[in-house]
């Protein structure tokens, strides 16, 4: 099929998907089999390598879910279902703890509590995390007002930034708006954006990336080695903090290189100026290696896993 489109447009390069329903009672209408093929084809959108996928009775009960979860969204956050977490990060030099990272969870009051891999996906494709993502900003800064006022040492905690908010015109307004309300420095607040962004659209970024730093944003590359080399764009934008993950690096049978790797991206990070965070940190040897190498910030469960505010609070208390 792909080498008879083809022969058709010698112009482009065409990479169909299919998506397969086989018809074992004829007796269903035809659009009903035609839903299910579409459903199939939805489930590998980017997958250009396959290109097709068949149709299982899988795809109602996660489309149901997904519904479900749509339907519900825009209530739970009125009722304010979405808490904000906080995790730690730590300073490689003395461990201690020196900002966090906020991340939402979705306290359901039937199926109890929901981690962001649950929606998130969800609201990346129907817009809702523009608001989401608004809703975390302002939660974290009336967290930062309520425990500097209360005269705790307070550290920035950065947030994550969705591709769909960088798109939007009013994510400059929108941010300064939500700090200047809470009296909170731009710098205690600094914004996460995952590499893959970073790759797709680096000069459209560029310019919103410049708009928020002379704002007194700090910018972090979220996810740095999931996704295809951003090496090269590292020389293209101007972002202040590496972050690492872990994960990308644990492939137990390649570890010696895997620790090259490593250990090159953050010499090249510092030869750069950039601050460079390890997130995922799970394990004892892997702190000790990423201190040896010179990593500035370690975040992960060895130090601490995401917490409600009340727990991060009483860390505050103790750090005082
Ligand atoms: P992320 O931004 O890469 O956040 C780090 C994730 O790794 C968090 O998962 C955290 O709980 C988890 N983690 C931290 N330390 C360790 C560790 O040592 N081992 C392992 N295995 N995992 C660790 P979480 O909270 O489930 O969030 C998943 C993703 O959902 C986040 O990945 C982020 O992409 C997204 N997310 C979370 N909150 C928000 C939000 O408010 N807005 C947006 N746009 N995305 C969010
Ligand atoms: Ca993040
Ligand atoms: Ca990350």
């Amino acid at each position: 099929m792909k080498q008879t489109l083809r022969a058709f447009y010698s112009d482009f390069l065409l990479s169909p998907l299919f998506g397969i329903y086989v018809i074992e009672d004829p007796s269903i209408a035809t659009s009903i089999m035609l839903d299910n093929a579409t459903m199939a084809v939805k489930s590998i959108q980017e997958d250009y390598i396959n290109g097709y996928a068949y149709y299982v009775d899988e795809f109602h009960k996660t489309l149901a879910q997904e519904q479900k979860i749509i339907e519900q969204m825009e209530q739970a956050l009125e009722n304010e279902e979405f808490e904000v977490w906080f995790q730690p990060k730590y300073c490689a030099k003395d461990q201690k703890i020196c900002s966090a990272e906020a991340l939402v969870r979705w306290m359901h009051p039937d199926s109890g509590l929901m981690l962001p891999g649950e929606f998130i996906h969800i609201f990346e494709r129907n817009g809702f995390i523009q608001k989401l993502d608004k809703y975390v900003w302002n939660k974290t800064c009336s967290h930062l007002k309520k425990w500097k006022e209360m005269n705790l040492n307070i550290q920035p905690i950065s947030v994550n930034v969705s591709r769909a908010n960088l798109y939007s015109r009013l994510i400059e307004k929108d941010l300064l708006e939500i700090v200047t309300t809470h009296g909170i420095p731009a710098h205690y607040m600094p914004l996460e954006i995952t590499e893959s962004v970073f790759v797709k659209d680096v000069f459209l970024l560029n310019d919103k990336i410049t708009k928020l730093k002379d704002m007194g944003f700090s910018i972090q590359m979220d996810d740095f080695g999931s996704g295809f080399s951003s090496l090269n764009v590292l020389k293209d934008v101007s972002i202040d903090t590496l972050k690492i993950d872990m994960e990308f690096f644990s492939d137990t049978k390649h570890i010696d290189k895997s620790k090259v790797i490593v250990a090159s991206v953050v010499q090249m990070a510092k030869n750069l100026g950039l601050l460079t965070v390890a997130e995922g940190v799970e394990r004892q040897t892997q702190a000790d290696f990423l201190r040896a190498i010179d990593v500035d910030v370690l975040q992960g469960f060895l130090y601490a896993k995401p917490m409600p505010a009340k727990e991060y609070e009483m860390i505050l208390k103790e750090i005082k």
